[in-house]
């Protein structure tokens, strides 16, 4: 059985433990890692992530009440909750994912029922790979299934789908995410990254198979905990907002690379002058990467991923002794390139690296972290997996 096969089937397994019964049907959706273009989602800029081969599956069933109760392999407790008492932070804890996704639904006129849903994930929780957008998708995906709504057959559909899934998390499960995740788990692409312009939502899909050239993309789990309820993405996102407003624009996004200098002198504050700059140079990287990946120029692709590191590190100060080992280290080893993902402050890297040398780079990095004392971190390759879907 293969990783995805046995995924759905354990989470059939749990549906028929929770409710006695097989399931209406399957739907998963993946993880995801950014490649390039970090902390630009809600500047309105660019990324450029890729569906992750991981993903999370939920079997589903409608209810004859207007109750939602969940289980996931993840978790201890069962959640039951009211659709009617779904509100910002109501339920806590992770089954606000799942339900704020019925609630935006239903905050846009959509019919939807109570549902029975078991959860299991082959994408680690809280590694920046974006767990809680695909719940949120898989959720979504069910929905549109279930309750006739017929949104995944279209991109204006699935977009519709992301944007729930993105109210999900931002006001139900309160926590202040840009629309990367949730576009990329409903709108990516086996072998291809996806240009998302976050101003526009528009999208484009860009050749991405590395294995084809004999690369691959090593992702580290570095173990470590990132924050991102905990208030440094928040600020972040406080302090782009304030450099927009002292700068007199609606967002980042508008601001003209090559005045960069000149826009950085009209801030009195370092530490604003510093956000900007990294928002601004990294919706730049993300153009060139997409133009590296179209030339096959992967030594230059590499470049960019190692300059996003650093003005992540050094600009909006959001890596990490973990993450600053696993991308050094995996440089030494021969990477093309390698930069951390994700919000920061832990979570997980990724590393450009020739195939043959993937095993050995990945023992090499556990290797520097037992060396410095730190817990163990898990890499393993991707390729680019596609969007949310029914399986079953
Ligand atoms: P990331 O999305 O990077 O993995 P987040 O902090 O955004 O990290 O989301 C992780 C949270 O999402 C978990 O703490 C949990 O509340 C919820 N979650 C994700 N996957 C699952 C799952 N399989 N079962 C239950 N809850 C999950
Ligand atoms: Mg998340």
């Amino acid at each position: 059985m293969s990783e995805p096969e046995s995924h759905a089937s354990r989470v059939t397994d749990l549906f028929v433990g929770l409710t006695g019964s097989a399931p209406e049907g399957v739907w998963s959706a993946p993880g995801r890692v950014n490649l390039i273009g970090e902390h630009t989602d809600y500047n309105d800029g660019l990324c450029l992530p890729i569906g992750l081969p991981q993903r999370t599956c939920v079997a589903v069933s409608p209810r004859a009440d207007r109750t939602l109760r969940v289980r996931s392999a993840q978790q201890e407790e069962v959640v039951e909750v009211a659709l009617r008492e779904v509100a910002p932070g109501r339920p806590a804890g992770w089954a606000a994912y799942v339900a704020g996704v019925l609630w935006a639904l239903e905050r846009d006129g959509h019919d939807v029922p109570g549902l029975d849903v078991t959860v299991d994930s082959s994408v680690p929780v809280g590694a920046g790979l974006s767990s809680s957008a695909a719940l949120e998708c898989a959720v979504a995906a069910a929905v549109s299934d279930l309750a006739g709504l017929d949104l995944l057959g279209s991109e204006s559909g699935r977009a519709e789908l992301a944007r729930a899934c993105i109210d999900a998390e931002n006001i139900i499960a309160q926590a202040p995410t840009g629309g990367m995740d949730q576009s990329t788990a409903m709108l990516c692409h086996e072998r291809t990254a996806l240009l998302l312009d976050c101003r526009s939502w528009e999208t484009r899909q860009v050749p991405f198979d590395l294995a084809a050239q004999g690369y691959a993309l090593l992702v580290t789990d570095t173990r470590a905990s990132h924050a991102l309820v905990d208030g440094q993405y928040g600020s972040r996102r406080d302090q782009c907002r304030e450099a927009a407003a002292a700068l007199g624009v609606t967002s980042l996004r508008e601001l003209e690379p090559r005045d960069l200098d000149a826009t950085l002198d009209r801030l009195s504050s370092d530490v604003l002058r510093r956000r900007v700059r990294h928002v601004v140079t990294e919706i730049e990287r993300v153009r060139g990467a997409v133009d590296a990946l179209q030339a096959d120029d992967l030594a230059g692709l590499g470049r960019l991923f190692d300059a996003s590191h650093n003005s992540m590190r050094d600009d909006y100060e959001i890596s990490c002794l973990e993450l600053d080992v696993a991308t050094e280290t995996a440089r030494a080893c021969g990477a093309l390139g390698a930069r951390m993902t994700g919000g920061g402050f832990g979570g997980s890297s990724i590393a450009l690296v020739p195939l043959a040398a993937a095993d050995e780079t990945s023992a090499a990095v556990t290797d520097a972290f037992a060396a410095r004392g730190l817990a163990a971190p898990v890499s393993f390759a991707v390729t680019a997996g596609g969007p949310a879907c029914r399986d079953h």
